[in-house]
């Protein structure tokens, strides 16, 4: 049987693709923070994967090297997925420090790890979009870079030490460029799942107002689970590459909560302008507020990926839109609500 190892496996994509895996006969060790908190685990319960016999949980400190070479020795994993990271732009920009050590400096350590113990295994790493900052769209595998806070900052070396294993080291290290993907399993603070809440709760007579920050950002939404069978399908390979993987399809904040306000059965109309924009129900409830505290100092305009290379090399082909996205997360909160 062979192994996978995920780091980050409690978070959105590490559930789901040691879903994918196990369901595919793979033995899955998962690491997580020494001292993160039990309930981080609620994906891995709730897909099943906590108590599967297949699979194990370690807590490493992924800038440890020697831990992560410890635990490398005694696994021996064919492919390697780093999606650990402190993921949170607003996280980043008040802790910039903590974001460098989680994202960039654990990725370095793992790496070396990686070329000291197991230089035959596919080293995946979670890059993002937000590198792009606001180089022109649509963006792909050949546009520069301009990272526009600390987190892409630190995701930007963290990919540039990916491609150097792979130039200096021969490792199979490939970079996934990860425009936004999306699932029920988002942490509650993300905007996605914060405006499907939010929507669910007003349907059902919540009064306080959903808030938002910049509603003209625009991002390419994808489903999640397709994201991560594709990072499956990408470690298969015998060789390291860089891909973009993105819908091509760019939503506004303020397209994607009218989207969600609808499947959950409220009819937004939009009003004002900037920070005085809000919207109303058939009603006339002022259903969403802007809230100028959640702007970002800079933000990107507009992130919409251009996937081309990867649905021609690995048959990337998502098949979720973003209303069939905004259906799911508002079924999935019309569940939680009960
Ligand atoms: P997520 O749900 O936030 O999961 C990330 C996991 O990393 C967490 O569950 C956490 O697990 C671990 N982690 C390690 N260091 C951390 C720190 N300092 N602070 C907080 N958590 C930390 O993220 P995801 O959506 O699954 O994303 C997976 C990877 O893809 C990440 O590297 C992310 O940056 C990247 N990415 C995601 C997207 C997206 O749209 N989802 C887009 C671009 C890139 P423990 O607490 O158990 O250790």
């Amino acid at each position: 049987m062979n192994t996978a190892l995920i780091t980050g496996v409690s978070g959105q994509d590490g559930a789901y693709l040691a879903a994918h895996l196990l369901a595919r006969g793979w033995r899955v060790v998962g690491t997580r923070r020494p001292g993160a908190e039990a309930s981080g685990l609620w994906r891995l319960r709730e897909l099943g994967i906590a108590e599967h016999a297949s699979f194990a949980l370690h807590d490493v400190d992924l800038t440890d090297l020697d831990a992560c070479r410890a635990l490398l020795a005694r696994e021996r994993p064919a492919q390697v997925f780093h999606l650990a990271a402190q993921s949170r732009v607003a996280q980043a920009l008040r802790d910039p420090y903590g974001s460098a050590r989680s994202n960039a400096f654990a990725t370095l350590q793992l790496l070396e790890a990686v070329r000291r113990e197991t230089p035959k295994a596919h080293f995946v790493f979670a890059s993002s979009a937000e590198l792009f900052g606001n180089a022109p769209a649509p963006q792909n595998e050949a546009t520069p870079f301009a990272p526009a806070n600390p987190y892409a900052v630190a995701k930007y070396f963290a990919h540039a030490t990916t491609q150097n294993y792979r130039a200096v080291h021969g490792l199979a290290s490939s970079c996934a460029i990860l425009f936004n993907h999306e699932s029920p399993l988002r942490d509650a603070d993300f905007v996605t799942r914060k405006i499907a809440a939010a929507a669910v709760r007003l349907a059902r007579g919540g009064a306080a107002p959903l808030t938002l920050g910049n509603l003209d950002a625009q991002r390419d939404f994808g489903y999640a689970p397709e994201y991560v069978a594709a990072l499956a399908t990408l470690a298969e390979r015998a060789e390291g590459d860089d891909f973009v993987f993105a819908t091509g399809v760019a939503t506004s904040i303020r397209a994607f909560a009218t989207l969600a306000f609808a499947a959950a059965g409220i009819a937004v109309t939009w009003h004002g302008r900037g920070t005085e924009e809000w919207a109303q129900d058939a009603q006339g409830r002022r259903v969403i507020a802007v809230d100028p505290a959640l702007f970002r100092p800079l933000d990107a305009a507009l992130l919409v990926g251009d996937a081309r290379k990867a649905r021609a090399v690995l048959g990337f082909a998502p098949a979720t839109d973003v209303a069939g996205l905004t259906a799911k997360l508002i079924d999935a909160e019309r569940r939680r609500a009960g």
